[in-house]
């Protein structure tokens, strides 16, 4: 089948380059053409496990291109819209300015028995909203949500949980023609939802505000337990052994970010508060609260263990990106926290093995280091913000002679107490005493 993918960032590229894998014909369109200059050139523009393998194959075997030529897109039978949606900058509410010009770029070149797959994350009621401009062509509209993890995105296109699609009561055509996309992946024998609109864009926020809660949750109770001297690591492994709660998701640490959950929440709530629902979802800003706490709490035990003052101190940041295998530093938890250290006057060197040019990006006046030990080097303290496997495997003794004082703040409750205590260091940690 031959299929365009507009919009190729995080969601776009993998999601263009998994289906030609899978065996289309795919013409993947970005308005960046750096971006695309690079994909073209089969170089991820973003660190993403797997996708380079995958653009250099689809690419050698002819069936996947990318341009900035909208024009390219006719003929194509599926058009995918997974452009970004980010949170606008003077409120909560998600920014659709993306997906709208993206469906005034296509709609000339659509033809009659198209179907448009809207992919990116969209308040509830914009399909509905949108698909007058797509049917007064004689197209379709469709809404098939994302829920890859980045870090795994490859592996979660090609086997995801689900597939979810939102289409028009009595709709079959775009049914079918979503079947014949996704053929082998439903032949994996996974689930589909075939469902209205608004439930399908519900499905997506949903399962982000699903999430979200739960971290949250688990960091409320590492709030709790910082103040009573119990272990919050150990209430997760307790309480995650009954099925009903299971063990996933409840890391308590610095708590969440990235591209999705922190945006998806705030504009959850703003469309629910437009719809007259806004009680309905108070929760969530209590949920967005307590992460937010989290980082500020970091920053104070940092305070605590320089012995009160963060000026001039030199504070190893080990850890960058939202979290492990991805080089995303949108709402990062672990970037916010090393350049509030910053801002309060510490010397911080910061590093992560993948995020340092997202980093830069956006925090240009920050130090940034090639290694664990170079940011280290004569360090009062050591904060690990990212639970990266090469961080969760030092040993205390290839950083002993570096440091100033051996001092590790483990952000992610992702070190042994026992291992770095045992080596003489003062160990601290989120939620333990
Ligand atoms: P992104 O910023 O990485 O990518 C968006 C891309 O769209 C960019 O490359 C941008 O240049 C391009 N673009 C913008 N306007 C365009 C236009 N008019 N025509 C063509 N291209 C255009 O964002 P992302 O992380 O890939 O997210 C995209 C959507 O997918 C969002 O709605 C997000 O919430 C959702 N989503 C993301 C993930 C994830 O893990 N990143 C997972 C599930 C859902």
């Amino acid at each position: 089948m031959k299929i365009s993918v507009i919009g190729c960032g995080y969601l776009g590229a993998v999601h263009a380059s998994s289906l030609a894998k899978l065996g289309h014909e795919v013409v993947g369109i970005d308005i960046d053409q750096v971006k695309v200059d690079s994909l073209a050139s089969a170089h991820a523009p973003f660190y993403e496990p797997g996708l380079p393998e995958l653009l250099a194959e689809t690419l050698a075997a002819g069936t996947l291109e990318f341009t900035t030529d909208m024009s390219r897109a006719q003929g194509a039978t599926v058009h995918f819209i997974a452009v970004g949606t980010p949170q606008q900058e003077d409120s909560n509410a998600a920014d659709l300015r993306f997906v709208e010009a993206a469906l005034d770029a296509i709609v000339p070149y659509l033809t009659p028995g198209d179907v448009v797959v809207g992919k990116s994350t969209v308040p509830v009621g914009t399909a509905e909203r949108l698909a007058v401009q797509i049917e007064a062509v004689g197209a379709q509209l469709a809404w098939n949500p994302e829920f890859l993890r980045e870090g795994y995105a490859v592996k979660d296109t090609i086997s995801p949980d689900r597939l979810v699609y939102g289409v028009r009561s009595g709709d079959e055509h775009s049914v079918a023609l979503l079947d014949e996309v996704y053929a082998s992946v439903l032949a994996q024998g996974i689930p589909r939802v075939i469902t209205d609109f608004a439930t399908a864009e519900l499905v997506k926020v949903a399962a982000n505000a699903f999430l979200a809660t739960k971290i949250s949750f688990i960091n409320a109770m590492a709030e709790v337990a910082e103040v009573t001297g119990a272990d919050v690591t150990q209430l997760a492994d307790a309480i995650g052994y009954d099925q009903r709660i299971g063990r996933r998701f409840l890391n308590a640490g610095l708590g969440f970010g990235g591209g999705c959950l922190p945006k998806d929440i705030r504009g959850f709530m703003a469309r629910a508060s437009e719809l007259g629902a806004g009680d309905a979802l108070n929760f969530l800003g209590e949920v967005d609260a307590i992460n937010l706490r989290r980082r500020e709490r970091m920053v104070d035990l940092c305070r605590e263990v320089l012995g009160g003052t963060i000026e001039g101190a030199r504070v190893a940041v080990l850890g960058l990106a939202f979290k492990p295998d991805s080089d995303d530093v949108r709402d990062s938890p672990a970037l916010d926290v090393a350049a509030r250290l910053a801002e309060l006057g510490a010397d911080v060197r910061a590093t992560d093995p993948q995020a340092i040019e997202t980093s830069r990006r956006l925090r240009p006046g920050l130090n940034y280091v090639d290694s664990a030990r170079e940011a280290a080097k004569d360090a009062d303290v050591v904060l690990v913000l990212t639970e990266w496997r090469e961080y969760r495997a030092i040993d205390p003794s290839e950083l002993d002679s570096v440091v100033s004082v051996r001092a590790i703040l483990d952000g992610r409750n992702c070190l042994d107490p026992v291992q770095w205590r045992e080596a003489g260091w003062t160990y601290r940690a989120l939620g333990r005493p």
